[in-house]
């Protein structure tokens, strides 16, 4: 197939799209072809999208340090310094997985806390689900002092894997459950994670469907509907559950299902879902006994916390 010029604007619906586009056009890699991506559909030079991308990575990495330097707590009592507790409690704890995986732990906690606080995060690829591109991504880069730039290069990885999810179904809770939210980051995130070390779209891909096909079904019932319970704790299993896929994936390990049918088969169960399972509060956990009184304590401006 001839080469040809990169065309202004760049169309994609599939993975398929993708490897079409490397194929038949002179990009120079997955990473390169994101990069040209965004730079052509938003109009902006490349070098802007990249210093675009570096500032968020700065945004995602003080969000870690914000959420660990306080103590955050919300006005519902569901959010009481969880990150805070765990950190202090941990030399006294057995570490059932190493002390790594409690930075994990808490990494995620300190983000979706601090989100629950009205801190500035990163929505990854929304606020509720802010927790798990830090937790797990800047974890691990932290752990294996990956360079910078190297950093930025995989969140373009991470953003072209969620546009397609977001093309072909949704990142909206409200609209498709938790599974759009929770299961989108976890996706993008373990894609993220496998582009620090290889490059392979079959390796992103794999990753990614591994980690969305886990979390299909994950419905939306935030407690009072507020996003805090049990959000926050959701975030911790999207963190653990990418880099669970990331390493699988990474040792060719591959998903039956290819990641396109796997996002098509989360909007379809999305289009299922009832509205009380949609962050409507509704349903689920929300109309728990506990859950109605916290509700009706939240609403009643009760000063007491409910929780
Ligand atoms: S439970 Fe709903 S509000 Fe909370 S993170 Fe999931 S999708 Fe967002």
């Amino acid at each position: 197939m001839s080469i040809k010029e990169i065309p202004n604007r760049i169309r994609i619906r599939s993975t398929q799209d993708i490897r079409h586009y490397l194929k038949s056009y002179p990009f120079k890699g997955l990473t390169d072809f994101f990069m040209e991506y965004e730079s052509r559909n938003r109009l902006l030079p490349k070098t802007e999208v990249y210093k675009r991308m570096q500032s968020t990575l700065i945004v995602m990495k003080e969000s870690i340090a914000k959420g660990k330097a306080k103590v955050n707590r919300t006005p519902s009592g569901l959010i009481n310094g969880g990150c805070h507790t765990f950190l202090n409690n941990m030399p006294n704890t057995i570490h059932l997985m190493g002390e790594w995986f409690n930075t994990v732990i808490a990494n995620t906690l300190a983000v979706s806390e601090l989100n629950a606080c009205m801190g500035r995060i990163v929505a990854t690829p929304t606020a509720g689900a802010c927790g798990v591109m830090p937790g797990a991504f800047l974890t691990i880069c932290d752990k294996f002092s990956i360079p910078e730039d190297k950093q930025i290069q995989s969140l373009f990885i991470a953003g072209g894997m969620g546009e397609l999810i977001q093309i072909n179904a949704s990142l909206s809770g409200s609209q498709h459950g938790c599974q759009a939210e929770v299961g989108s980051a976890s996706a993008i995130t373990a894609s993220a994670i496998v582009a620090l070390f290889e490059v392979s779209l079959d390796k992103i891909e794999n990753a990614a469907a591994l980690a969305m096909s886990n979390l299909l079904g994950l419905v939306c019932d935030p407690v009072a509907g507020l996003v805090e319970f049990p959000c926050v704790h959701r975030n911790i299993v999207g963190s653990v559950n990418a880099i669970a896929c990331a390493q699988m994936a990474l040792a060719g390990l591959t998903s039956p299902i290819p990641f396109d049918e796997v996002v098509s088969a989360m909007k379809q169960i999305g289009d299922d879902l009832p509205a009380s399972l949609k962050e409507t509060s509704r349903g689920g956990l929300a109309i728990t006994p506990t859950g109605l009184r916290i509700q009706r304590k939240v609403r009643d401006e009760d000063p007491e916390k409910a929780y």
